[in-house]
């Protein structure tokens, strides 16, 4: 496969981006190699400016469930940008994206538009504090909630501990107010309200967690939380960032209630991005109406953004969730059960010992032996940041070379989830399953 083109324009991204691009992971640090650089992608596939074609499993990091360029989410998109790019002004659109959220999921009655998973959880967690009066902020290690100072915490270990900043520039006056402790550890999080009584504005978390390979909420984890966060007078912040509108019309908060074991609760603030922009720039949190009429011009906590409710982007998140039917989710789940079973067959087959987790259609690998490892989750894979970090991840990078080189699109990070579309047919995934021998036997080695 050629990537000529990729490398010289890679080279030429270095002199005037740090690092050659505009957010970490697309540097292929983890994996090593050039980052083929996009020219178009339609369906599943992906072409690069070499013109080579992936099967594309990264999908946007999560947007693209529709697949890439939908007829309808472009054409949606064309129609509005032909109407005015940007108003400062609010449009219908954003009222018919707002009911769409509510229609969607019970517990919101109002939501807030924003550009950004991250703006979504920053503001959601200023309203948090905003209505509580308290300061701290509690989150687990692994959890990613997009990259604003105090959510930029170091995942430690053990026990609730105040945390230290993951990132230089952060002062520690800031992280100082986020409290981390283990995912999966209900016993932590009742700690840090020991330690900490009245101080806690709110319980952070992810839905079910996909930003440190997929580890799923033990079944009642998170009612638990919503139950001891109502206990002590401190909000749950259900980060749907990911998880939002993708492994269900109500996102992975909406696909527990169907179960006896984990359903049954509702959080107090649910954030939104990704799939809400249907790959363009919206982002939202919502809550009841009590807690959302805290929010400016209502209320006393600020929040805004220029370009807040864009009108092209709302428009491409309307056209997206308006497709998004149970026939599309049906397909998405049958697409990524086949990938990833194969995936796991084919690894077992070539002697990889791993664990393969999922919630939904969202799926990662974790290679090691577990019971070696000491992973203690519920289906034999890792149930916390720290056990998915005792994996050997070394075996990640020439599986994934062996992919891109036959043409499958995986993320390039062992902890990332696969993200699969409704566009993946039967001819994008049996090229992924023609790939899966040598790149499995590349992890072996
Ligand atoms: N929350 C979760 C769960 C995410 O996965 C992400 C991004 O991957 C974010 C928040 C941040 O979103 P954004 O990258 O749009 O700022």
């Amino acid at each position: 496969m050629n990537h000529e083109a990729s490398a010289a324009l890679f080279a030429r991204s270095l002199d005037v981006t740090p690092g050659g691009v505009n957010s970490p992971v697309r540097a292929y640090g983890s994996v090593g190699g050039t980052p083929p650089f996009a020219a178009s992608a339609k369906g599943p596939y992906l072409t690069d400016v070499d013109g080579n074609e992936y099967v594309d499993l990264v999908s946007g990091w999560g947007p693209m469930l529709l697949g890439h360029a939908h007829p309808a989410v472009v054409a949606a998109v064309q129609d509005a940008a032909a109407r005015g790019l940007s108003f400062g002004a609010p449009t219908p659109a954003e009222t018919q994206l707002a009911e769409l959220v509510v229609e969607r999921i019970a517990p919101i009655e109002q939501v807030r538009l924003v550009s950004t998973g991250t703006e979504a959880t920053m503001t959601a967690l200023r309203l948090a504090r905003g209505y509580t009066g308290r300061d701290l902020i509690v989150k687990f290690a692994g959890c990613y909630h997009g990259h604003s100072d105090g959510l930029l915490a170091a995942a430690g270990s053990g026990l609730a501990t105040l945390a230290l900043p993951g990132s230089a520039g952060v002062p520690e006056a800031i992280t100082s107010q986020t409290i981390v402790v283990p995912f999966n550890d209900l016993e932590a999080v009742r700690a840090a309200f020991v330690e900490h009584p009245g101080e806690i504005a709110a319980v952070i978390t992810e839905a079910s967690p996909a930003n440190m390979g997929v580890v799923p909420p033990e079944p009642g984890f998170n009612r638990a939380l919503a139950e001891l966060c109502s206990a002590e007078g401190a909000l749950l912040v259900c980060d749907e960032v990911l998880t939002g509108f993708r492994t269900g019309p109500a996102g992975w908060w909406g696909e527990e209630q169907k179960s006896e074991t984990s359903g049954g609760w509702q959080a107090d603030l649910y954030t939104y991005g990704k799939v809400i922009g249907g790959g363009m720039p919206v982002a939202a949190l919502g809550g009841s109406r009590e807690i959302m009429s805290h929010l400016a011009p209502q209320g006393p906590v600020y929040q805004a953004g220029t370009l807040s409710g864009n009108p092209v982007a709302v428009a491409a998140g309307i056209a997206t969730l308006a497709l998004a039917d149970a026939d599309v989710y049906a397909r998405v789940d049958a697409a990524a059960e086949r990938i990833r079973t194969a995936t796991s067959e084919a690894l077992t087959a070539a002697g990889v010992a791993h664990s393969v987790q999922n919630v939904g259609n969202l799926f990662s690998f974790t290679f090691g032996d577990g019971a070696a490892l000491g992973w203690t989750g519920t289906g034999g894979g890792p149930r916390d940041e720290d056990e998915v970090k005792r994996q050997e991840a070394w075996r990640y990078p020439p599986f994934f070379a062996a992919m891109l080189d036959a043409g499958v699109n995986l993320p390039p990070s062992v902890f990332e989830a696969w993200f699969v579309s409704a566009a993946h047919d039967d001819a994008a995934i049996e090229r992924v399953l023609a790939a899966l021998p040598a790149a499995t036997r590349a992890a072996a080695d």
